[in-house]
């Protein structure tokens, strides 16, 4: 029922903007305001802080029929969750207050803001401080590719408070848009995702009270990968979604499309590019959805199966787009049919949230 009920809205509310969205490389509030109005923006908030309630599963699959038709609007629900899953576990009973209600009613977006321009893969290597100055922070720094900065009103920032622990000396903090010293750089132009404002976030000398700090000093680097095994679950689940879509339209496309007195879709060559495609998407729905699963009940095989789900579902989602664009020929190859912008949009998801690589580092290390 959740499946069909973000189908039809995606399909009457988000899709026919989709092609402007990227076209313009503009934000889709087509999109954010008809998620907001169905209470699709942020899923996941508990029941007890205002919001739907939605577990795991039911999260991967409003993010997979969103990114089915548009994968830049399927970035709302998704960082939602990536900017607030720090507050939800690590925060304290005040900051979840005060932060996941105005979330949850749609009076602000969440950011999460962890890479910098030195500081990707590595992502330890941050040099954003935050110095204590009474009952206050102060940050200071850089971040960069930040999903949503200047749309969305609360930023979860790493930062480093003890710059001699390395990774645990890292704390995470809640910092508002209107904070003074926050500010945004330009847009970056990207090849792909070009609805999803990606920009650089500078803090200059940012002064917060101490109670926005996210959990204990020192802790901020641990929840900030404990967030990502539960989120990286949510970029398998817009792989999916992106994969979808694309395998539909060709499925579609190859019925009509006639070379040689029929349509393609009789000829085996071609049936059998679709079988795997199809075979591949549904292997990668199983596996995102059995780390949902997972992640629902925090077993303790969740880092590899977030990083399986993430890392094979986004390889997936580049092949089968990748074909799609084969079987729509030189006509998929122009931007007046919708799997070229699919294929570009995949590709993203192989790089965020750690990349392909860095996801089979984290495999390895968490083999089951
Ligand atoms: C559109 C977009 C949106 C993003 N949104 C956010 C966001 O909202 N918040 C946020 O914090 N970050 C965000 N990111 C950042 C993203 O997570 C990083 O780009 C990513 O983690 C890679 O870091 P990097 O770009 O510095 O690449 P690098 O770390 O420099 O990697 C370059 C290459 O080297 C490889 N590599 C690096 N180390 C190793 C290793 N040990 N072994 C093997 N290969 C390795 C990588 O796999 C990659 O192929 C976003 C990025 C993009 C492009």
């Amino acid at each position: 029922m959740l499946r069909e009920t973000v189908r039809a809205l995606a399909e009457a509310k988000i899709a026919p903007h989709a092609a402007a969205v990227d076209e313009e490389a503009r934000f889709p509030q087509e999109a954010l305001d008809a998620l907001t109005a169905a209470d699709l923006h942020a899923v996941h908030v508990p029941e007890s802080y205002g919001g739907a309630g939605a577990d795991a599963l039911a999260t991967v699959l409003v993010i997979e029929e969103v990114a089915r038709v548009c994968a830049s609007s399927s970035l709302i629900p998704a960082v939602n969750k990536l900017g607030s899953l720090p507050v939800v576990l690590s925060g304290s009973e005040e900051l979840k207050k005060k932060y996941l209600g105005p979330l949850a009613k749609g009076d602000g977006m969440f950011s999460y803001c962890l890479s910098e321009p030195d500081a990707g893969s590595d992502a330890a290597g941050m040099k954003t401080k935050a110095v204590r100055d009474g009952d206050f922070w102060v940050l200071n720094g850089v971040k960069r590719w930040i999903t949503n900065a200047g749309v969305s009103e609360y930023y979860t920032v790493m930062a480093v408070t003890d710059p001699e622990k390395r990774s645990k000396g890292i704390s995470a903090f809640v910092v508002e848009k209107g904070d003074e010293g926050v500010s945004f750089g330009a847009p970056e132009k990207k090849l792909g995702i070009k609805g999803s404002p990606t920009r650089e976030v500078y803090f200059d000398n940012v002064r917060i009270p101490a109670d926005r700090m996210i959990g204990a000093e020192g802790t901020g680097f641990a929840t900030a990968m404990k967030t990502l095994d539960h989120t990286r679950i949510t970029i398998a689940a817009q792989a999916l979604g992106i994969a979808q879509g694309a395998l539909d339209y060709a499925k579609g496309y190859v019925q009509e499309r006639k070379q040689f007195g029929k349509p393609i879709g009789d000829f085996q060559g071609v049936q059998f590019m679709l079988a795997d495609m199809a075979m591949k998407l549904e292997a990668a729905r199983q596996l995102t959805y059995a780390a949902a699963a997972k992640s629902e009940r925090v077993e303790n095989d969740l880092t590899f199966f977030g990083a399986a789900a993430k890392c094979y579902a986004s390889d997936a989602a580049m092949e089968i787009t990748t074909d799609a664009v084969q079987l729509l020929g030189g006509y998929g190859y122009t931007r007046d049919y919708p799997v070229e912008r699919m294929m570009r949009d995949a590709k993203i998801t192989q790089i965020y949230e750690g990349t392909n690589q860095v996801q089979r580092i984290v495999m390895a290390r968490n083999l089951p």
